[in-house]
């Protein structure tokens, strides 16, 4: 039986569920009851890799507006961006 990873939007807690293919899919965090994500696992991962060049010219409109919103939002300079990551690498450690 295959494997899924799954990652709750709320609470981040990560689990690993046995279920067939043909199961439903978890949808709801065994712990907090949020809302999960399915993580995309080692035999899922073929299967969108293949319809994965579909999809770029398909939201090729969408992609446009990411591009938009990423040059908008890394407008700040680069040198806060550096100096913040680095200070929360030091608080990590
Ligand atoms: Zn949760």
């Amino acid at each position: 039986m295959p494997t899924y990873d799954y990652k709750c939007k709320d609470c981040r807690h990560k689990f690993e569920v046995f279920h067939s293919m043909s199961a439903d899919p978890i949808t709801v965090c065994p712990k907090c009851g949020g809302r999960v994500e399915r993580l995309l696992g080692t035999g899922a991962g073929v299967l969108f890799k293949g319809s994965g060049f579909y999809e770029t010219d398909y939201r090729s409109s969408g992609y446009q507006k990411d591009a938009k919103a990423d040059k908008s939002s890394s407008a700040a300079p680069k040198k806060d961006k550096k100096s913040a990551s680095k200070k929360n690498a030091k608080k990590a450690q």
